[in-house]
């Protein structure tokens, strides 16, 4: 697919770097963040539902706080990253405010998007802002992630914000607009590679050590983002960012390197779902709540006739129809125990039995795939296919 039609798809996750967003001195370029803007609202639109993920918070809060230009402690960082954050945060509401649109701050760790209990919240709140309309401005949460649970780069973070988001589209803006065969800068032979059918070992070869003063990630990371999100089902373009209007610039043929999906987000979502999870209980249906969902519909509380297994909320369960023959795999939206409360109740009844008010859906439909063939044995190769 060409650049400009990856750029028109229905969710298109953009990364941006530090280097990009913050000049030498640590201060952000505003000129450049306002083209930007100009940019997602022109794709917001065409139709698109936009998702930032956008670093730069230590580069400003390391200038806000007057911290020396010499390699920063952890604590330092995390300092920066907080005195940072709140400036890049406003920088973007304003500009996004520019183009009518709603900037919503989202500070995520890596296990809010590798545990599936807070995935599941996370993922939630994303799709309920762009139902909303709203920009999610997603960045890491450096104050409080320490080394072993961080991220550290925001290009793995964006992979993973987008595969969480169902974007098809993953545009990393850089300081280099592609993949070369060798560093350019060092290797006047390299070749550019406008286009990436599958990551192999040779393609990894080509990416060296990391080229920028001010942002975290090189070619390297750039790669690991790209398998992660490809492997999902979401294109990746590579571009350079340092045009004024870089998106634009894209749309008209400037250099990039595409790395082609080997999925659509629904399908790798629904494979994953079906093949990767180990379901740790089941959930007999009535046949009320079956037709509802071959028809497509989430699973309602009501439907549920049964709760078998110690489960955790976003833990993966099998679901049952009155025979005992499994129909579906899911996510459910609650622990047993509290499933065991809702069991056959209304969903208006939820916050009484609770006290809280929780998900409408035991188990939403996008978190739910259906075993193809009616009456086909119980077991995990049966629960291999896609829902319709
Ligand atoms: N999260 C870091 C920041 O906002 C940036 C990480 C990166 O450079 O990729 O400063």
């Amino acid at each position: 697919m060409q650049p400009a039609a990856l750029l028109a798809r229905r969710r298109v996750t953009i990364k941006i770097g530090s280097a990009l967003l913050v000049d030498g001195e640590g201060r952000i370029r505003r000129a450049w963040l306002d083209g930007l803007a100009a940019d997602i609202g022109e794709l917001a639109r065409r139709g698109s539902r936009v998702i930032v993920v956008t670093s730069g918070a230590i580069a400003l809060g390391r200038r806000a706080l007057g911290l020396p230009q010499r390699a920063l402690r952890l604590e330092e960082k995390q300092a920066a990253a907080a005195a940072g954050q709140i400036l890049l945060a406003g920088a973007w509401a304003e500009s996004l405010a520019g183009h009518g649109l709603i900037a919503a701050q989202l500070l995520v760790t890596l296990g809010d998007t590798e545990g599936r209990r807070r995935y599941l919240n996370a993922r939630a709140t994303i799709e309920t802002l762009l139902k909303l309309g709203a920009v999610p401005v997603v960045n890491e949460n450096d104050t409080v992630a320490t080394t072993e649970i961080r991220y550290g780069d925001n290009d793995r973070l964006s992979a993973r914000v987008a595969v969480m988001s169902g974007a098809e589209t993953l545009v990393l803006l850089s300081d280099v607009d592609g993949l070369y065969t060798a560093d350019p800068g060092r290797d006047p032979a390299a070749r550019h590679i406008p286009e990436v059918g599958a990551i192999t070992a040779e393609i990894e070869a080509m990416a060296t050590g990391s080229g920028s003063a001010v942002g975290t990630g090189g070619m390297a990371s750039k790669l690991v983002a790209a398998t992660i999100a490809t492997q999902s089902g979401c294109a990746v373009l590579l571009t350079s960012g340092k045009p004024d209007r870089p998106l634009e610039a894209l749309r008209s043929g400037a250099r990039c390197t595409v790395f082609a999906a080997r999925s659509t987000p629904r399908r790798a979502r629904k494979h994953w779902l079906a093949a990767t999870l180990k379901p740790a209980g089941r959930l007999t249906v009535d046949d009320g709540a079956l037709a509802a969902l071959r028809r497509g519909s989430s699973l309602l509380p009501a439907g549920v006739a049964a709760v078998e297994g110690r489960f955790e909320r976003g833990d993966a369960v099998l679901v049952q129809n009155l025979q005992g023959t499994v129909v579906a795999k899911g996510l459910v939206a609650y622990d047993a125990a509290d499933a065991e409360r809702l069991r056959g109740r209304r969903t208006a009844d939820i916050e009484a039995l609770l006290g809280y008010r929780g998900r409408d859906e035991m188990i939403h439909r996008d978190d739910l795939v259906l075993v193809q063939a009616p009456g086909e044995p119980a077991g995990e190769a049966a629960v291999g296919t896609e829902a319709p």
